[in-house]
């Protein structure tokens, strides 16, 4: 079976930087907050295009972090997309505030701006018909919006800032698969008031357990960030502000971003060349993901449509070829999210997604000859 994600190919590429990183954490021994943490922030900082960084110990911190900054919580909607990964409306359930959900724009699978519109209003008037809302609706201010860059495509940030400032909303970007992706010149976690991504080893950037950083202009928040990431520390260590978490980046982890980042941009070029030939190979046999004009996605994921997905998967795995669904149930159809009281059929764009989805071997290191022999079984699995 080939590798969906083939990260023993990058170890093999960048192992000295990597070693040598490593190496000079053991050597200080400062594994919490050591010197790595501080650098990595700022070369995060620059490489997305804002002025602070704040590291962490996920991406899932990494959403909660700014949210818990802000005071989100109980009487708070949270407008976000059900075709996502659940941290990004698990994050909002913690803080005991609501996640109201909005239909994907079909084409590029992320938050529709013209729903996200419908849903702010549906909710200020006290009205389930105009927009689908969740149980106990009636009690719920807006007050943030998480859009997510799925699948590495940045969401389309321009019209969704507008509604978040008409508003007045917090907008969180989730680009825990989009780092890397840019939008109109701007990098993704850069797009909204404050960005969020993850290290996780499978993300676009990932190090070797679990890690994530978050982006904003704001000084204000950044600072509230630092302090929520150690116990809500406010002078010293043992001056408590608020109530906050332990969500520090290990200076290990740093250590490795730092090599890895290094590789990065190079690594990004070849995930597009790859989509790329995915793309030209995949023309009328399924439908191929759409990169809006003046977007560049980060390809976490390559992921297609058709309506015998689960036939092509099938296909491809008696040929050596894994793939994946991510993901096969929108999060309003969750089990755990029973209680906000969803129909299906309240966000049809995400159930149609989540039927016919499927994503398929990703990574910088795929060859020419990988990505024909994927585009190959597609076709044949489809015979
Ligand atoms: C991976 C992911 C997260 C969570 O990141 P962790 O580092 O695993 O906590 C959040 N949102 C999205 C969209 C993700 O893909």
């Amino acid at each position: 079976m080939m590798p969906f994600i083939d990260l023993a190919a990058q170890f093999a590429k960048l192992e000295p930087a990597i070693r040598r990183r490593m190496d000079a954490v053991l050597a200080h021994g400062k594994f919490i907050m050591g010197p790595e943490v501080a650098e990595l922030e700022a070369a995060l900082a620059a490489f997305t295009g804002v002025d602070h960084c704040v590291s962490c110990a996920s991406g899932t911190d990494a959403l909660l972090l700014p949210l818990m900054a802000k005071g989100v919580g109980p009487g708070d909607a949270v407008f976000t997309t059900p075709f996502t990964f659940i941290a990004t409306a698990e994050v909002v359930s913690l803080l005991g505030a609501t996640p109201v959900f909005v239909d994907i724009d079909p084409a590029t699978f992320n938050i529709d701006p013209a729903s996200l519109a419908r849903a702010v209003e549906a909710l200020k008037a006290r009205d389930p018909k105009a927009h689908p809302l969740p149980a106990g609706y009636e009690h719920l201010t807006p007050r943030a919006v998480v859009t997510v860059d799925l699948f590495g495509l940045p969401a389309d940030a321009d019209p969704l800032m507008d509604v978040a400032a008409a508003h007045g909303l917090f907008l969180l970007e989730d680009a825990a698969q989009g780092f890397g992706g840019v939008y109109k010149g701007r990098r993704a976690g850069a797009l909204g008031h404050c960005g969020a991504t993850s290290f996780f080893p499978a993300k676009p950037l990932g190090c070797y357990g679990d890690g994530g950083a978050v982006f904003t202009d704001d000084a204000e928040l950044a600072a509230a960030m630092r302090s929520v990431r150690v116990h809500g520390q406010g002078s010293n260590k043992y001056d408590n502000v608020r109530v906050g978490l332990n969500a520090r980046l290990d200076t290990l982890q740093a250590a490795i971003l730092l090599a890895k980042l290094e590789g990065f941009p190079e690594e990004l070029e070849a995930r597009d060349r790859a989509a790329t030939r995915y793309s030209a190979g995949l023309a009328g046999l399924v439908e191929t993901p759409v990169v809006p004009a003046g977007l560049r996605s980060a390809w976490a994921q390559y992921s297609a449509l058709h309506d015998e997905r689960d036939r092509i998967i099938a296909g491809l795995k008696d040929r050596g070829v894994p793939a994946m669904i991510y993901y096969p149930r929108p999060l309003h159809l969750q089990t755990a999210y029973a209680k906000l009281g969803y129909a299906e059929g309240a966000f049809p764009h995400s159930e149609r997604a989540a039927r016919r989805v499927f994503s398929l071997p990703m990574h910088p290191a795929l060859s020419e000859a990988d990505t024909d022999k994927v585009v190959a079984a597609v076709r044949e699995a489809l015979q």
